[in-house]
């Protein structure tokens, strides 16, 4: 088994072609997985976030209170401890994020056996405020990746940032090294020489080239992020919030993670969308239950 090279539109779509007896989109049946990102503020660096492993443990939890699955750390360098404590207290989907570091230095990740690590599927070229992130990561290193997820049992979540990112994916795919279904994050709108438009045309042009069965959320920063996670929502597919991508609510305030996380519920029950719970994204991600991590830990 491995991920579709199936091409097509997105879940939405897919679902809307064949909805046309009952005039209901069939989008709602799809439970909206919401990724909690509450780290630094790239574009922000004075927003507040939790910077200690007791506070981040608690933060998770207002996070799932309000509806998140996934939390996604950066975990201030403290990898094994972040992770520990969060296995213990919470049963998100820890998915760890940074990844501009290199392999060797994201060890700990594997070895406490994280629900998923973040890979970039091409280059970091990233100009946020205090500062500028250049990181070549060639495909040698995606294969590498994909070696230590299946040894460890840790899912890839692979972040596509424009088309060249998904013929990477493809590269992979057509290899045989994904499990399905593949996880992928969207970026839009990110500054540097990997931005994309942060449009609703951007979003549209961006699925179309990928696996019609992959998991897809969306991530913008900047003030037209509600128009595209909106559209996301109403389009099937996935969405993720918190101070690292928009750390500003629908009224222009500096928010909290788990108040973004809020209104994001508040607005997928304005469409009609039901929000997946940490057991049910497990399930539609293909992670095993935290019992069966931690036993094959
Ligand atoms: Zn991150």
């Amino acid at each position: 088994m491995r991920c579709s090279d199936h091409e097509g539109s997105g879940q939405g779509e897919r679902l809307q072609a064949r909805d046309s007896q009952n005039g209901r989109n069939m989008y709602r049946d799809v439970p909206l997985i919401i990724t909690a990102t509450p780290n630094v503020s790239w574009l922000y660096p004075e927003v507040r976030y939790p910077r200690t492993i007791e506070a981040l443990v608690q933060e998770a939890a207002r996070c799932q209170a309000a509806g998140a699955a996934i939390l996604h750390v950066h975990a201030e360098a403290q990898w094994a401890e972040t992770v520990e404590a969060l296995q213990s207290a919470s049963d998100m989907i820890i998915q760890c994020g940074m990844s501009s570091l290199p392999i060797p230095e994201r060890m700990d990740v594997f070895h406490q056996g994280a629900d998923m690590i973040s890979v970039i599927a091409s280059h970091h070229d990233e100009a946020f405020s205090e500062v500028d992130v250049h990181v070549l990561h060639p495909r040698e290193e995606l294969i590498e990746y994909a070696a230590l997820a299946r040894a460890y049992g840790v899912k890839l979540e692979m972040e596509i940032w424009h088309a060249g990112s998904a013929w990477n994916l493809r590269y992979m795919i057509d290899r045989g090294l994904l499990e399905p279904p593949c996880f992928t994050s969207l970026f839009f709108g990110w500054p540097g020489g990997t931005w994309s438009p942060p449009t609703v045309e951007e979003y549209l042009s961006r699925i179309r080239v990928l696996p019609l069965d992959a998991v897809k959320t969306v991530s913008a920063m900047g003030g037209e992020q509600l128009q595209l996670l909106a559209t996301a929502i109403a389009h099937g597919d996935h969405v993720r919030v918190g101070t690292e991508d928009h750390p500003f609510n629908r009224a222009g305030e500096h928010a909290s993670t788990h108040e973004l996380v809020a209104e994001i519920v508040e607005l997928a029950s304005a469409l009609g969308r039901p929000i997946a719970s940490p057991a049910e994204a497990r399930t539609m991600v293909g992670l095993p239950g935290r019992k069966a991590v931690r036993g094959a830990a």
